[in-house]
C-alpha cells in the first residue's frame, strides 16, 4: 500500500522505517524492508501488524546497508502473514508492490513450467519470479525489469532492489503513483512526496507507464514505449 526506496549515504533501515511511518495514514496490515549492505548482500526483515513490530524486529536483527526498499502492505491476495509481506524475493531480485497483478495466475502457470514455484500466496511474488528468471538468463537488472513490465496486467507501482548492486534501484508505475526524490548524492522513491519530506523537497513524478533507473548520482526516466523521457524536478512544500 505504501512504497519507499533509498539510495543513501547513511544506514537506510531507520530512514526507511521513518518514511514508512509517513505513509501509515494509507492503512496497512504488515510491513517490511530489504537492504543491500556494503558487501552487496541483500537481506530483508518483515513483520505483521504495526510498524513498531518491524522496528522491534530490527532492534534484535538489525539490517545494515545504504540502499534499501520498504513497504506497508494492505493485503489483496494472500493473508496478512509475515510470509506474504513484502519485499518479495527470488534469486537476486527483491521487489515491493502497490496494487494488483491481475494475471498472476497465468504467470504462475507459466513460471511453474519453467520449474519456478511460488513460496507465497501473493500476486506480487510473480513479479520477483519473472524478473529473477530473466536475470538468471544473463540479462542486466534493467533489461530484466524491462522484460517483466510488459508481462504484467493490472495496476501497480513497483520498486526493485538487486543483490550485488548497492547503487541501483528501479521504479515503475502503471495506475499507482510513484515519486522520485532528488537528494545530494542520494536518491529516493516514494508513493508520495510526504514520505520523502524528511530527506528532500525536490520531487519528480513518474508518468503513466514510466520506469526509472536510479543511481546515487541521478535518475534516468523512460516512458511507456521505453524511450528516454524528461521528467521535471519541482520543489514541493509538504512540511517535514
Ligand atoms: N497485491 C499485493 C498484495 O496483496 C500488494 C497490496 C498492496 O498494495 O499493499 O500483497
Amino acid at each position: 500500500c505504501g512504497i519507499v526506496g533509498i539510495l543513501g549515504q547513511h544506514e537506510v533501515a531507520p530512514q526507511l522505517v521513518e518514511a514508512l511511518k509517513r505513509l501509515e495514514y494509507r492503512g496497512y496490515d504488515s510491513a517490511g524492508i530489504a537492504t543491500v549492505d556494503d558487501t552487496g548482500t541483500l537481506e530483508r526483515r518483515r513483520a505483521t501488524g504495526k510498524l513498531i513490530n518491524l522496528s522491534d524486529r530490527l532492534v534484535h536483527e538489525p539490517l545494515t546497508g545504504r540502499a534499501g526498499i520498504g513497504h506497508t502492505r494492505w493485503a489483496t491476495h494472500g493473508a496478512a502473514t509475515e510470509g506474504n509481506a513484502h519485499p518479495h524475493r527470488y534469486g537476486a531480485v527483491s521487489v515491493v508492490h502497490n496494487g494488483i497483478i491481475e494475471n498472476y495466475r497465468e504467470l504462475r502457470a507459466e513460471l511453474a513450467e519453467l520449474g519456478l514455484s511460488p513460496q507465497t500466496d501473493t500476486d506480487t511474488e510473480t513479479v520477483a519470479l519473472l524478473t529473477g528468471h530473466y536475470l538468471s538468463q544473463g540479462t542486466s537488472p534493467a533489461e530484466a525489469v524491462r522484460a517483466t513490465l510488459p508481462r504484467l496486467k493490472g495496476a501497480f507501482a513497483l520498486a526493485f532492489l538487486f543483490d550485488g548492486e548497492g547503487d541501483l534501484m528501479i521504479g515503475a508505475r502503471r495506475g499507482s503513483p510513484l515519486a522520485v526524490g532528488h537528494g545530494t548524492d542520494e536518491m529516493y522513491l516514494g508513493s508520495d512526496a510526504i514520505a520523502l519530506a524528511p530527506f528532500t523537497d525536490r520531487i519528480s513524478y513518474l508518468e503513466e507507464g514510466d520506469h526509472v533507473i536510479l543511481n546515487r548520482d541521478g535518475a534516468a526516466f523512460f516512458d511507456a514505449e521505453g524511450r528516454p523521457a524528461n521528467r521535471e524536478v519541482a520543489r514541493i512544500d509538504v512540511g517535514a
